[in-house]
């Protein structure tokens, strides 16, 4: 048991005030990736080292790629064999069209208990209040045994160069555990889905289109990927069914075009077409065969398009050269996470849970990848997934985040990280 005054000890450090401001700061930096702009992760990065610095934590900043760092957080509590540590990113996506926006997207409007602006949920708020959290931990002075890392990370939106940077630098080598702070509405995650993302590509003949049997069109090859894609989607929810935690698998075609360069025209039959291809993966299924099976409907679709060009040449007795061609490429391969619920990790996440809102806790999964992924794939890391922000408010315009959530998720996070370092048999 941990003595109540020792919680109440850790909870009085934690100023609501404190984490709202800097999560306002944190928002007011623009992290868009976008070199033309001139904008980048370096200026919340930089807020972040600092305010860490200050407040006697060892801090690193590493350069990822040209503006775009990495800081990395250390405080070690006592000599222990068990670190945990807190990531959160530090890039945005663009807040897209303004005319959208009710609010400055980095202007940090506090309207009926919200902020309002690009990052305050996902997830410059969890950001904000895992660095509270653990600075309330360090001031404590309270015996612990291990130490914290904090993982402010740049580059979650787009590859996720910046946790692939912090573990192929080392940082993560001594790392036990990971609580990923992102927005799930308080939901302790302990699951992630996994994702196979593809590209097809279709040539025909580029011809008139009133001379279509001079060319080689790519449409009907493009109709039956996707409606190969369809029927492997049925499958996988045939035999996996709906995960607990996860859901439906998913194949879905995300972006088909034809031409797959330069403008499309009404006259013109596309020699060349691409699509793209965002498989969304359950732990039933098998990344191997769902890669055999997407390069198998490519060896399907050439046959059954060539023999169909085939029929209708006998049929009008003509003889077209169609040397129909169709590849996939594999883009990204990201596999599925899964904390066991015994894990001293969730064990924490779920008595802190409990200490903050009175209730039981709830257990989700998160349909995207996060870093969490690469901690957990690359160098089998524990990881819980969780923070404050409504699940569906992530990228859209008016991204607000509810500041009484944020204040009650840096205690959340003090507390998991209090239960997970606490010396002796506590449990
Ligand atoms: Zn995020």
């Amino acid at each position: 048991m941990i003595p109540k005054v020792t919680i109440q000890h850790v909870l009085d450090r934690i100023d609501p005030e404190k984490v709202v401001d800097l999560t306002a700061r944190l928002v007011r930096c623009n992290s868009v990736w976008d070199p033309q702009a001139g904008t980048s992760e370096a200026e919340a990065a930089e807020l972040a080292a600092r305010w860490a610095r200050d407040r006697g934590f060892d801090v690193t900043v590493e350069t990822v790629a040209p503006d775009r760092p990495n800081v990395i957080i250390r405080w070690t509590a006592g000599p222990g064999p068990r670190t945990l540590m807190f990531e959160g990113h530090t890039d945005v996506v663009t807040p897209g069209n303004l005319s959208q926006w009710r609010y400055d997207p980095f202007g940090a409007h506090i309207e009926k208990g919200r902020m309002f602006g690009r990052g305050t949920n996902d997830t410059k708020g969890n950001l904000a209040a895992m660095l509270v959290a653990m600075a309330a931990l360090k001031t404590a002075d309270i015996p612990l045994a291990g130490a914290i890392v904090g993982g402010v990370l740049c580059d979650e939106e787009g590859m996720m160069t910046g946790v692939q940077h912090f573990i192929a630098s080392g940082h993560a080598d001594a790392v036990t555990a990971a609580v990923v702070c992102e927005p799930q509405d308080g939901l302790i995650c302990i699951a992630q889905k996994g994702a196979v993302r593809a590209r097809f590509a279709v040539r025909g003949r580029m011809s008139h289109g009133a001379m279509p049997l001079s060319g080689l069109n790519t449409a009907p090859a493009v109709a039956r990927i996707i409606d190969g894609l369809a029927r492997l989607e049925a499958e996988a929810i045939h035999t996996v069914g709906k995960d607990p935690l996860l859901g439906w698998p998913s194949f879905t075609p995300t972006v088909v075009q034809a031409p797959s360069q330069g403008p499309p025209q009404l006259n013109v039959v596309p020699g060349e077409a691409e699509i793209l291809v965002d498989v969304r993966t359950t732990p039933d299924q098998n990344h191997d065969a769902i890669r055999k099976a997407l390069s198998d409907l490519v060896q399907h679709t050439v046959r059954e398009v060539n023999q169909c060009y085939r029929e209708a040449d006998r049929r009008m007795g003509i003889r077209r050269p169609w040397e129909l061609d169709v590849t996939v490429r594999f883009l990204s391969d990201r596999p599925c996470t899964h904390t066991d619920r015994e894990d001293p990790l969730v064990a924490s996440a779920v008595w802190a849970s409990r200490q903050i809102s009175g209730r039981e806790p709830e257990f989700a999964g998160v349909p995207g990848a996060t870093d969490g992924t690469f901690l957990w794939a690359l160098k089998d890391i524990p990881i819980v997934t969780m923070g404050a922000g409504d699940r569906q408010v992530p990228h859209q315009a008016d991204e607000w985040v509810d500041l009484d959530q944020l204040v009650e998720t840096a205690r959340i996070y003090a507390l998991t990280a209090l239960h997970y370092l606490y010396p002796g048999d506590h449990r």
